[in-house]
């Protein structure tokens, strides 16, 4: 789950992390009020969206820039004025870009240098690993790539923690010195404390500034938690927006189905994740593409069923429906009752294609034929892939 930039700028706060303070807010009647709250000087009105790249952004109307300084209060209130509810696009966001709904006043941080620093998983190594640069403030990949000798690693044992000297080690790397490497330092201990007792799977803040006055600070923040400890993070799952996800997603997320959309036509309803890839590998084998992920879990109601098969049939870009069930602990006759509950309470009018097998095989093929629906069955899994791709690309 991902949070915005101003929220993570809360629990900074908490965690003793200096960050410039600033003010957010959905309302352009609040903006004054916001304004008003900082100390006077520059001020940085920040478009709040779920992606990075917004300094370099541009508004679908033309206006360039989700990240601005404005030197007075007036030019403040012109930039937020302009982001709020427009639309912005940077590399993060993709064509469509993003609607800004919540614009994020600071006060603006005197930057004598840009870093880069972020705390994420490492899948290597199964351990948190924080990542540093002197190259902050532009892209890190680029850096990657072609410098990669300025990307400073160090890897963390979990069952110890950050140690002060890795932390001191890598602001010493960082060029820092004396009293200021000291602050670096935590700065970056801190963040390593709020990563690890939130269960992020990422803090990532480019660009981590030096000042001219001798400080350290966060100037961005861009943070997301793994979504399988949020049970036990309530704090944190206050901050969730909504707005930012994929309706579909969060329709699926309340029958706890595992449901990712993409970007083909072929639905697939698959039980177990395993089986949900491999059907999706063999679609693209035959030549389609599946529109989404989908794993209604190992024992999946004939209500999570009706749910999960409403939520494809949303997906206007659906012209198919792959059906892939081994019942195991799940049974085939249950899978069949929520197909076909779901095909009548939404009229299904898209190819279905069909593959059972395993638990009550017998007894769900039995009700699919009983049912009235068209549906086309299936034997084996290259059977089934084959005829769904067949089946569309005929229509
Ligand atoms: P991003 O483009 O989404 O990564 O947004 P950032 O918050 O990183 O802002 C983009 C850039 O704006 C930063 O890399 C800075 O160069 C600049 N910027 C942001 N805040 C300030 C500030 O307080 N003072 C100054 N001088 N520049 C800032
Ligand atoms: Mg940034």
């Amino acid at each position: 789950m991902n949070i915005h930039e101003y929220q993570a700028k809360q629990l900074f706060e908490q965690y003793g992390i200096p960050c410039p303070k600033g003010a957010a807010t959905s309302s352009r009647d609040e903006f004054e009020s916001c304004i008003d709250s900082l100390s006077e000087g520059l001020v940085v009105v920040k478009s709040q969206i779920h992606a990075g790249g917004r300094g370099k952004g541009t508004f679908t109307d033309g206006f360039r820039g989700g990240v601005k300084l404005a030197k007075t209060k007036a030019e403040a209130l012109e930039f937020a004025n302009k982001m709020l509810n427009n639309t912005l696009v940077t590399i993060q966001t993709g064509p469509a870009g993003r609607e800004v709904q919540t614009v994020y006043f600071t006060e603006g941080a005197d930057i004598e240098k840009e870093y880069y620093l972020a705390i994420l998983m490492d899948r290597a190594t199964s351990a948190p690993v924080v990542v540093a640069s002197t190259e902050g403030g532009v892209e890190i990949e680029k850096v990657a790539e072609e410098t990669p000798e300025k990307i400073f690693k160090a890897y963390v044992d979990p069952t110890i923690g950050l140690q002060a000297h890795q932390a001191r080690g890598i602001a010493f790397k960082l060029g820092f010195e004396g009293k200021q490497a000291g602050a670096c330092a935590k700065l970056i201990l801190n963040i390593y404390k709020m990563f690890w007792e939130n269960d992020a799977d990422m803090v990532e803040v480019n660009p981590m500034i030096s000042m001219p006055d001798g400080g350290v600070s966060a100037l961005d923040a861009k943070v997301s938690f793994d979504s399988n400890a949020l049970y036990r993070h309530k704090d944190i799952v206050a901050f969730r927006d909504l707005n930012e996800e994929d309706p579909k997603e969060i329709e699926a997320s309340k029958f706890d189905l595992n449901y990712i959309a993409l970007d083909g036509n072929i639905a697939c309803l698959v039980n177990g994740a395993g089986l949900a890839m491999a059907t999706m590998d063999i679609i693209n084998h035959c030549g389609g593409e599946a529109a989404n992920f989908l794993d209604v879990g190992g024992g999946a109601t004939a209500e999570q069923v009706t749910a999960a098969f409403k939520i494809i049939l949303s997906d206007p870009k659906v012209e198919g429906i792959l059906v892939n069930i081994f019942g195991g602990i799940m049974q085939c006759d249950v899978i069949a009752q929520g197909v076909i509950e779901a095909a009548k309470a939404v009229s299904l009018d898209k190819p279905l294609v069909v593959r059972l097998e395993g638990t009550n095989v017998v007894q769900g093929k039995k009700l699919l034929a009983d049912s009235g629906i068209e549906i086309t069955s299936a034997d084996s899994l290259a059977d089934a892939a084959q005829k769904i791709v067949d089946i569309v690309a005929a229509n």
